[in-house]
Parts: C-alpha cells; sequence; structure tokens
C-alpha cells in the first residue's frame, strides 16, 4: 500500500499519536489535511516526550517530509512557537523537511478572540466547549472567501488590501460582542514580520505530493480530531469547524480519491468526549470515573477533564461507513483491566422505536438511550501485551464481538504508550 490516512473514529483523543508515530516511521512523507492547533498529539521517541499541535507528527523523525495542507487552518505565530520548541529538543526543520501549502489560510489573532467572546457570551445549550483557538472562526472566513492565505503573504499589496477585506467583516461583529476594533495597522505590522519567517515553508503541495506520489512516495496523512466532530457527519452543532473523515485527506492537500490505498481508524476501546455536545453512552457514576483515572483522560491541547463511557459500536459502525475504513486501530485495551462486566453499546432507543444509527436532529439525539450488549470482563492485565496469546481469552472475545459489531476488522490493538506493546494484525503500509 503506497498511503494510508489515519482518523480518528469517536470524538479525537483516540490515541492517534502513538500509532501515527508507528507509521509515519515507514512513509516517506507525513501530511496534515484538516484542523489545526487545536489538536494535540504526544509522541514518545526514544525516550523523549514531544507535544505538537500544528506541526505533523512526521517532523520528529529524521528524513521525512512533514506537509501542512491547505485544509488545515495555520496560526503562524503558534507554529514558529511550535518550531522552536521542537528545535530546542534537537530537531531538524528547514524547508526540506517541511511545506506549507500555500493556500492555507491563515488563523489570525481576531479568530482567537472572536471564538472566545462568543463561547464567553454563549448560554448554556448553545456553548460548544472548543479549544478557543479561532478553528471555527478562521474556517468560516476561508469558506467567506475573505481569509488571507500563506501566498497573501508575499506581497504586502495583497496583503494590506486582504486584510481590509476581513475587517470589514470582524469589526461589526466585534462591536456587537463588545470588543474594541481592529487596529489594522498593528495587525498588518505583526503579518508583514512574521511573512519572513513563514514564506520559506511555502509551496506548492499539491503538485509536491503529486510528484512524490507517481515516484512512488508513501505518504501518511495524518487526520486530527476525530470523525464524530466532523462538521457534516458530527454531532452538529458540537463539532469542529473542518471535515474530519477520510474523504478530507484528498481535498486537504489536493491529490484525488483514487491515490488513498488504506484507511486506518483509531478506536479507542471505550469512548471519550471534550467539549459539550451528546454522548449517549456517557458514564457519570464510578466506572465513568475509574476510566478517566486508569485511562489518564485530560485533554493534550486544554487540560480539560474527558467525559467518559462505555464503548459505542453504532456510532462506530456510522464512522467506519463514512470514512470507508479498511481496518481500526483498538487502543487502551488495558485500561479496561479489571472490569467484572462490560457494557457495549448496539443501538439505541427512541421513543420506544429501537435505531441501530444516531438519528441526524439533535433533540432526537438528545433523546436517544443506549441499548446495551453486556459481556463479561477480565482480571488478568493486558498492559503491554504483544501478541494475541498475551491476551486473556475475555479480552479477544470483546475485540471479536467489536470487530463484528461495527463490521470492520482490527487491523492493530495498542496495550500501552510504548510502541512495541502493540498487536499488528494488519499492516497498512504492507503490499
Ligand atoms: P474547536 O475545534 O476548537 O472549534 O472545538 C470544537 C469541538 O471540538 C469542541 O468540543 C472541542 O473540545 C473539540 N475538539 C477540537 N479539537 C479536538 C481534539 O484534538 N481532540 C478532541 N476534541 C477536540
Amino acid at each position: 500500500m503506497a498511503n494510508v490516512v489515519v482518523v480518528g473514529a469517536q470524538w479525537g483523543d483516540e490515541g492517534k499519536g502513538k500509532i501515527v508515530d508507528w507509521l509515519s516511521e515507514r512513509a516517506d512523507i507525513i501530511a496534515r489535511f484538516q484542523g489545526g492547533h487545536n489538536a494535540g498529539h504526544t509522541l514518545v521517541v526514544d525516550g523523549k516526550v514531544y507535544k505538537l499541535h500544528a506541526l505533523p507528527s512526521g517532523v520528529v523523525r529524521g528524513g521525512k517530509l512533514s506537509v501542512i495542507g491547505n485544509g488545515v487552518v495555520l496560526d503562524p505565530w503558534h507554529l514558529m512557537k511550535e518550531i522552536a520548541t521542537v528545535r530546542a529538543q534537537g530537531v531538524e526543520i528547514s524547508p526540506e523537511t517541511l511545506m506549507i501549502a500555500e493556500n492555507t489560510p491563515l488563523i489570525l489573532p481576531i479568530h482567537g478572540e472572536l471564538d472566545r467572546a462568543r463561547e464567553d457570551a454563549a448560554s448554556k445549550g448553545t456553548k460548544i466547549g472548543t479549544t478557543g483557538r479561532g478553528i471555527g472562526p478562521c474556517y468560516e472566513d476561508k469558506v467567506g472567501r475573505r481569509a488571507i492565505r500563506v501566498a497573501d503573504l508575499a506581497d504586502d499589496a495583497t496583503l494590506e488590501a486582504r486584510v481590509d477585506r476581513a475587517l470589514q467583516h470582524h469589526d461589526p461583529l466585534r462591536k456587537g460582542l463588545g470588543i474594541e476594533p481592529v487596529d489594522r495597522d498593528a495587525l498588518v505590522a505583526q503579518l508583514k514580520e512574521i511573512a519572513v519567517q513563514i514564506l520559506p515553508f511555502a509551496a506548492p503541495v499539491w503538485k509536491v505530493l503529486n510528484e512524490n506520489r507517481k515516484s512512488g512516495k508513501r505518504i501518511l496523512f495524518e487526520g486530527a480530531q476525530g470523525a464524530l466532530l466532523d462538521i457534516d457527519f458530527g454531532t452538529y452543532p458540537f463539532v469542529t469547524s473542518s471535515n474530519v473523515i477520510a474523504g478530507q485527506a484528498a481535498t486537504g492537500v489536493g491529490i484525488g480519491p483514487n491515490s488513498i490505498d488504506f484507511v486506518l481508524g483509531i478506536v479507542k476501546a471505550y469512548t471519550t468526549r471534550v467539549g459539550e455536545g451528546p454522548f449517549p453512552t456517557e458514564l457519570d457514576d464510578a466506572d465513568g470515573q475509574r476510566l478517566g483515572e486508569r485511562g489518564h483522560e485530560f485533554g493534550t491541547t486544554t487540560g480539560r477533564k474527558r467525559r467518559c463511557g462505555w464503548f459505542d459500536a453504532a456510532l462506530l459502525r456510522q464512522t467506519c461507513a463514512t470514512s470507508g475504513v479498511s481496518g481500526i486501530a483498538l487502543t487502551k485495551l488495558d485500561v479496561l483491566d479489571g472490569f467484572d462486566r462490560l457494557k457495549i453499546c448496539v443501538g439505541y432507543d427512541l421513543d420506544g422505536k429501537r435505531l441501530d444509527y444516531l438519528p441526524t436532529a439533535a433533540d432526537q439525539q438528545a433523546r436517544c438511550t443506549p441499548i446495551y450488549e453486556e459481556i463479561d470482563g477480565w482480571s488478568e492485565s493486558t498492559e503491554g501485551a504483544r501478541s494475541w496469546a498475551d491476551l486473556p481469552a475475555n479480552a479477544i472475545k470483546y475485540v471479536r464481538r467489536v470487530e463484528e459489531l461495527i463490521d470492520c476488522p482490527v487491523a492493530l490493538v495498542s496495550t500501552s504508550p510504548e510502541r512495541e506493546d502493540t498487536i499488528l494484525v494488519t499492516d497498512p503500509f504492507a503490499d
């Protein structure tokens, strides 16, 4: 297989970092195709811990090309800080190892301010619980055709005209929220200053990737967030503002969908969510508490406590379908060690009617109650298991039942944050 897409198949935080790192060793190019620095990927390589938000995970490995695609929204000030941090950890980053698509929209300070002001002003029930990083407002400007893109940084007159266009929209909005108008000249000056640092990395990414694809290079598309936060197929409006599902890998860098050979869905053995929004299998009891504590469920980007609940096979079946998942990586199986009984959601009850998928309307989602199947747990530790023989029989039964219910095979199982603690069934890059 030449090109592999990795997507989170739940609400994010499925443990993509370890899997992406493991796969990036086998890839030549690692490309981000959506989201921004709302993501948080923790990598442990040779004992060193790297916390990445905007940079593709490939940067920490030598000899790879890392790409930020046009589907991403990029905060250039954040990026330069992140580059400085990883450089201080000994990582080399140059225009030969990192490319940013020229058509990538820029997150400006006004986007973060708007994001946070709206969240502060929102009443209960309308708050999204965003990361406050300006992701949504920047995507709004992109589709509103008033974003400032990387290429605009190269010419002062164009840049100033683009700033003026953006402010025609933003100043009235800010006034409505009680925020001062933007200091236009200060913003232009800030952008000119950062332009010098960003432009050396700017490239026609679509062209570079297509040429590399033709010459047989292996591309790993690194998704952020999770399919249930997708702007179209997620639990709208409690979602992020980008398409997260695998099809976005093509649009978000400029390659054809026929260039994608394998879609790996990352799936946690239970469910978590940060931020507001429906979560049918959420547990507000000792079991939920236990999942959170054993799984260290705190957000990498915001430090917020994650909500925890049972595995939702009905939702997974949905996300495997919308992303065309070829195989899943099941992570954090060890967090389930020691539960007497485990529950798996197989469908929902909506006003007395059984559904095998989560309906689209928010009011119906809120009224859905999970229908559970119960399965025996296991008392033995699965932490660090590297083969099926290392797993207790009931853990294998759990994995097999998950495969059946979501109608998708397991490609690998991860049993600890250590990269070697993995049971490999199918190598996504294997021919
Ligand atoms: P935004 O992406 O900052 O606009 O936030 C929208 C929703 O997506 C909120 O519920 C966030 O908590 C959630 N979210 C955004 N990025 C991530 C992520 O990387 N992991 C998990 N949840 C995320």
